[in-house]
């Protein structure tokens, strides 16, 4: 099958769209398995997917190799970029400030972009025609985001495994269309621009950025602080700062996400003080859920957000946090959440 008659066009009106939406990023690519798959199994093999066992499963790892497992006739990928706000680096370690990752702006990002994707392949309905069978990704399917952006032309994978737009760093949220129509491919992005740099592997609280520019998570203060469940041992507390949920410390410090044009305007980020991450402690299942439902934090879950407020209220050596976590020891219901607050008691000097 060749291309659609007028591809060109139905890019250029796609990608204008696309922008419209509120996208920064939109590219086109083929369907043909990413090259560097190996670089995934080798991670894989390493161990480092840690707690997240679902990635090196079967059906995982043949769809992130081969897209049509995922879409069977797939013949075209749209990739696409949703820029969120970074903090600048002067940001980092404030006193008594804790951190949520620039992603998590007011609304979970699976509550508002499923819905820009859907507008985009109704678009692409009206271009194509209804017969044009169209899926639509949004961290919700195995697919190897990064490989396939920079495919399409959007950027390159920096030394902190990230994608790196050029033009605006790499606070980004992938998200993908697959099409079972062929389309002139964008050209791929051509080389890499991190150099000799590497600032992103040195001011890493944890060092978990690998030379091969993945990132092992069983370090990874994101993946701790997000994905990961049950206690973190006490020999990472002390990295983990003052992350509250997440880490962005490999895009705080990177060169390519310093310009002005970098920080979008459209979310405020806020940082909890001491007092108001007490206050968490203080919820129960029931607040916590009415609080949290609509943000990407109740993926932590209740007992996942009150381990990290320990944590980082335990880091902040502050005389407040040391009552608070001795009187949230006497009281949690949850007996690992007690004897993770006795243990941390103890550290504090
Ligand atoms: Fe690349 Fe430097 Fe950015 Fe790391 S901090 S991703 S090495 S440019």
């Amino acid at each position: 099958m060749s291309p659609v008659d007028g591809s060109e066009l139905v890019k250029k009106n796609i990608k204008a769209e696309a922008m419209r939406l509120g996208f920064s990023l939109c590219g086109f690519t083929n369907a043909e398995p990413p090259a560097d798959f190996y670089r995934y199994e080798a991670w894989l093999l390493q161990g480092c997917q840690a707690g997240m066992d679902y990635l090196n499963s079967e059906r995982h790892r043949e769809q992130r190799h081969d897209p049509t497992r995922l879409m069977p006739g797939v013949k075209t990928i749209v990739s696409l970029g949703w820029r969120y706000p970074l903090r600048r680096p002067d940001q980092l370690n404030q006193a008594d400030l804790f951190q949520i990752a620039g992603y998590v702006t007011d609304t979970d990002y699976h509550l508002f972009l499923p819905q820009r994707m859907q507008l985009l392949s109704q678009i692409l309905h009206n271009e194509l025609g209804n017969e044009v069978e169209i899926n639509v990704y949004t961290d919700s399917a195995p697919i190897l985001e990064r490989e396939l952006a920079v495919r399409a032309g959007l950027g390159w994978i920096g030394k902190n495994s990230c994608l790196i737009s050029p033009k605006f760093g790499s606070a980004f949220l992938l998200a993908e269309i697959y099409l079972d129509v062929e389309i002139f491919p964008d050209l791929p992005f051509a080389g890499e621009h991190c150099g000799n740099c590497r600032r992103c592997m040195d001011a890493c609280p944890t060092q978990c950025i690998q030379s091969d520019r993945t990132i092992d998570s069983r370090k990874c203060i994101s993946y701790l602080t997000i994905e990961h469940k049950g206690e973190i041992p006490l020999s990472l507390h002390s990295s983990i700062g003052n992350w509250l949920f997440g880490c962005d410390v490999c895009q705080m410090v990177c060169p390519w996400n310093q310009k002005l044009s970098m920080f979008d305007p459209r979310s405020i980020l806020k940082d909890l003080s001491v007092e108001e991450t007490i206050e968490l402690l203080q919820l129960d299942k029931v607040q916590f859920a009415d609080r949290f439902r609509q943000s990407a934090i109740f993926r932590a879950k209740w007992k996942g957000l009150l381990r990290n407020a320990l944590i980082v209220l335990g880091n902040s050596r502050n005389p407040l946090a040391s009552t608070s976590i001795e009187d949230f020891a006497d009281h949690v219901s949850d007996p690992d959440l007690g004897i993770m607050a006795r243990a941390i008691l103890n550290n504090f000097s």
